[in-house]
Parts: C-alpha cells; structure tokens; sequence
C-alpha cells in the first residue's frame, strides 16, 4: 500500500494519558521529526544537539518555546527540563525518524510542548497514526497492530497474554503458513494448465482434497477459539436474577467490592438498570444488575421485570440468586423458563441464616419445565458475610472455559474481522471440495483458492484497502 502526501508529513501527538502522572512523552515522527526536536532540545550548555547524536540515545536537556526578541537568553524560553531520546529509521517503532521528549507529566506542560513541536513544524498525529505508519511501513503486519490496541485495553491476564501472543506474530505466522500452502496449490495448478505436457494433474484431485481437509481443520481449530477469545477480551456478559430481597445488590456490590448498588430491606428497590465490570480471578464479567422479578401492579417494576427477561435472554451467563432463608414462591417459578437453555448458575445465598430452601428444592422447580433434570449448576454463596465467590469462580471457568485458559501457547482469534475472514477462507475451501467432488475443471479451484488466499490476507493486511485499515486505526487512542 503505498503512502500518500499526509502520510509523508511529519507528525507529532501526546503518547501518554492526559493526566497528571510522573512523566508525559511527546512523540514525533516523519521525515522532519529530528530537525523539529532539534529546534526544540537543549543541552545542559545550550546546544542544538539532537541532530548531530547517535540513533537510540537518551539526552538530558531542555525543551524551549519559538524564541522571541525580547527575550535574550535561550533559558528565558525553556517550557520544562526533559529527556530527549532519538530513534533514527528504519529503526524505530514507525520505521521513520522518531524523537520522543519525556517531560514532567502534567497536562499543561505537556500540551505546552505539544504545541511547540507543532510550531516548530509538524502537525498532530491523528489517532492510531502512529501504529498506521508501523504497519504502511511494512514494520508489522494488521494482526499486530490490532494487538498493539488490544494490549493498551486489555482487561485481565488472559486478555494479556492472547493480545501479547498476536503481537508476538502467532497469528501472523499461522495465517501465512496457510497462505503459502494455498499458493502452492494455486501455482502448481496454473503451470499445469500452462504446460500439459510436462506436469501433469493425473491423481491430483486425491492429493488437493487431502491438502483441503488438513486446512480446513486448521481454519475450525482457530475459528472454535473465537467464542472464548471473544469473552476473554469483551468480558463476559452477565445478568444477576432473582426475586426482590433475594441479595442480588448485596451480590454485585461483593463483586464491585464498593457500595455501589443501593442495598435496602424494602422489596423491589433496585429500579434501575446498572452495569458493572467486575474482574473475577482471570476473568471479566460485565453484570447488568436487574430489578427482582415478579408479578407486580407498580408500572416501574414491571419495566424492571421486562428488562430482567430481555437481559437474561442476550446474556452470557446468568446468576440465579436464590434467598434460602425463605420458601420458594411464584416469583422463583417465573425465573425458571428464563433460565431455559442458557447458561446459568443458581446462587444458594443467605448461607449464613438458616435455610429452608435446599439444592434439592431449586432442581424440583426445574423439574416442573424439565422432568428429566439430573442436577442443577449451583454454589452456596452468602453475600454479607462474604463467602463463597472462589467457587463461583472456579464453576464460571469451568462453564466458559473448559475450566482452564491457555492463552498464550494456542492462537486465540479475538477479533470479529479475523473470524469473518476465516469463515469465509472457510466457505471458498469447501467450495472448491465441492468442485472436485462434481468434477469440475481445475481452473475452477484454483478460483475459490485463490479467494481463501485473499480473505486470510485480509486478516493480516496484504489484501486489504485504504478505508478498512483507516477505520482499523481509527478506533486507536490518541498518540498511539
Ligand atoms: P435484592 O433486592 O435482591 O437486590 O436484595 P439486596 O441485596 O438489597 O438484599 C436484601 C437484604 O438481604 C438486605 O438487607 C441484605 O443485607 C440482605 N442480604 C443479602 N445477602 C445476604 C446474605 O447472604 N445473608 C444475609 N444474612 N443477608 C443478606
């Protein structure tokens, strides 16, 4: 993909948050990136000397503001005391000339120099920019630049660690493996056809079609990653039911570990709809905190009921919070079928009280909709005093996770563009089975070959077009 004009120009943009921190960095990249830090930088003695230095050095110095007239000496202009360090292509993360100035991490000192830079010559870095330029420059290929993304976002240890292994290039690395098996097939194919006489497709059907299920069961292998991939990134999607009372409150905020939802001892008071990412062990559960369900004439409540339903219906993983200190009653009964063909974990909660409703008595409602029911999914748990949420871990990670993560040693496909382009490398792999299987001419295989080729390209970035990568790297923070 070659770079246009604003591709070429020299950018600039704060790398850090725009808060109050120990040190902000400011970063310039481009063609101009160390005559622009070298308008700038001082030495200790007043020296321009960034331009003169060695690539990847650190220099210790000051930055200054455009000098003006009235002013006579350059330590009247200095914005802040700095390091400066100088990173020459195409060794740098870009591949371009890189300066990057480390300042005192306040905002306005920050933006102060910020702003120097860009009267100095370069313009603002939009966002992603940075990353852009890696990949244009042929430094990194899609998969890791969207992992540079999802290593700033990830959440938990295992979002990490798949996010690391991409940057790391397994993805990269897999796909390309693919794709030189495919161009193989495609290029012995076209000089078969190009030269009869001397290679010859006899027998070749068997061989192409052995070839096809060993990629094709490569694709699965990675495709049957995504579900999980997706819920380690994204976290998973929770709803907490369960009649008025029963300690969903009280449940969310042992999650949240502050007072965040309102606990009352009034039946029917958490009206409103509150989402919380709560980190479990390794994990990340987005709960939606529901208003209790239950037959009720209070048109609020009854809103509350019909959002409970409609949550547990797009969740993930539904809590079931049961109030063993009372009897089951309707409103236990009208959860039930919610529950239906989900995933779900009944919550025994009030351990600490006296209970008069047991295991046995939640799977005998169960068996009311499904008189086969063997066992119900369920874990003692009390939300006041605080116990039982190591089993509710280990019972989540055994229902999403097959009760271990390995990240890191299998690829894990986490982004939803990848799935899409495997699904459809997928599709044109069994097309050109069905070719075979109906006889069809080669060139027709090597059709749908070479369209599984583009579509795996797509994925790390060699078949894809100017608007995909610019929306890709919108969706960047700034400065990255
Ligand atoms: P919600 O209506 O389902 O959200 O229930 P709340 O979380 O507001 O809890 C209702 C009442 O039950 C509050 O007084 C809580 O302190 C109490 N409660 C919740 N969980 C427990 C528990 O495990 N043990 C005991 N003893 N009380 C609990």
């Amino acid at each position: 993909m070659k770079m246009n004009m604003s591709e070429k120009e020299t950018i600039a943009a704060i790398a850090t948050g725009l808060t109050e921190s120990g040190i902000g960095i400011i970063r310039i990249s481009g063609k101009d990136a160390i005559e622009v830090g070298n308008r700038l930088f001082r030495s200790p003695s007043g020296k321009s000397i960034l331009k003169d230095v060695k690539s990847h050095t650190l220099h210790y110095g000051f930055v200054i503001e455009n000098e003006e007239e009235n002013k006579s000496h350059w330590k009247d202009y200095v914005i802040d005391e700095v390091m400066a360090a100088v990173m020459k292509a195409p060794k740098s993360f870009t591949g371009e000339d890189t300066v990057e100035i480390q300042c005192h991490g306040g905002v306005f000192v920050m933006q102060k120099i910020l702003m120097a830079v860009l009267s100095a010559g370069a313009r603002l870095a939009e966002p992603g920019e940075f990353t852009k330029r890696a990949f244009l420059n042929g430094r990194i290929d899609l998969t890791r630049a969207e992992a540079v993304m999802d290593v700033i976002h990830s959440q938990n240890e295992y979002a990490l660690e798949a996010s690391v292994g991409q940057l790391k290039g397994n993805l990269y690395e897999k796909i390309q493996k693919l794709r030189s098996d495919l161009i193989y097939e495609i290029a012995f194919i076209e000089s078969a056809l190009d030269d009869p006489e001397h290679i010859s497709l006899d027998g070749y059907e068997e061989k192409l079609s052995d070839k096809l299920d060993s990629l094709l069961k490569d694709i699965e292998k990675l495709l049957s990653t995504a579900n999980s991939g997706k819920l380690i990134k994204e976290g998973i999607k929770t709803v907490i039911v369960g009649k008025p009372n029963a300690g969903k409150s009280s449940l969310l905020n042992l999650l949240v570990g502050e007072e965040r939802a309102i606990v009352t001892d009034i039946a029917g008071t958490t009206r409103d709809v509150l989402c919380e990412s709560v980190r479990l062990h390794n994990m990340n559960l987005n709960v939606v905190d529901t208003a209790g369900i239950r037959d009720t004439e209070d048109t609020v409540e009854k809103i509350g009921v019909e959002r409970a339903k409609k949550y547990a219906l797009e969740a993930d993983l539904i809590l079931y919070v049961v109030d063993t200190s009372v009897p089951l009653d309707e409103s236990d009964k009208e959860i039930i079928p919610i529950l239906n063909h989900k995933k779900y974990i009944v919550l025994l909660n009030k351990n600490d009280l006296s209970n008069v409703v047991s295991e046995q008595d939640v799977l005998a409602l169960f068996q009311e909709h499904n008189p086969g029911m063997k066992e119900i999914n369920s874990v003692k748990i009390s939300a006041k005093s605080n116990d039982g949420l190591e089993d509710l871990e280990t019972k989540v990670k055994q229902m999403f996770f097959a009760g271990e993560i390995k990240a890191n040693h299998e690829i894990m496909i986490t982004n939803l563009r990848h799935q899409e382009a495997l699904h459809e490398a997928y599709d044109s792999l069994l097309l050109v089975k069905k070719s075979i299987e109906e006889n069809m001419p080669e060139d027709f295989y090597s059709i749908d070959l070479m369209s599984a080729y583009a579509a795996l390209g797509r994925i790390i970035g060699e078949e894809v077009d100017d608007d995909l990568v610019k929306e890709i790297f919108s969706k960047f923070c700034m400065g990255k």
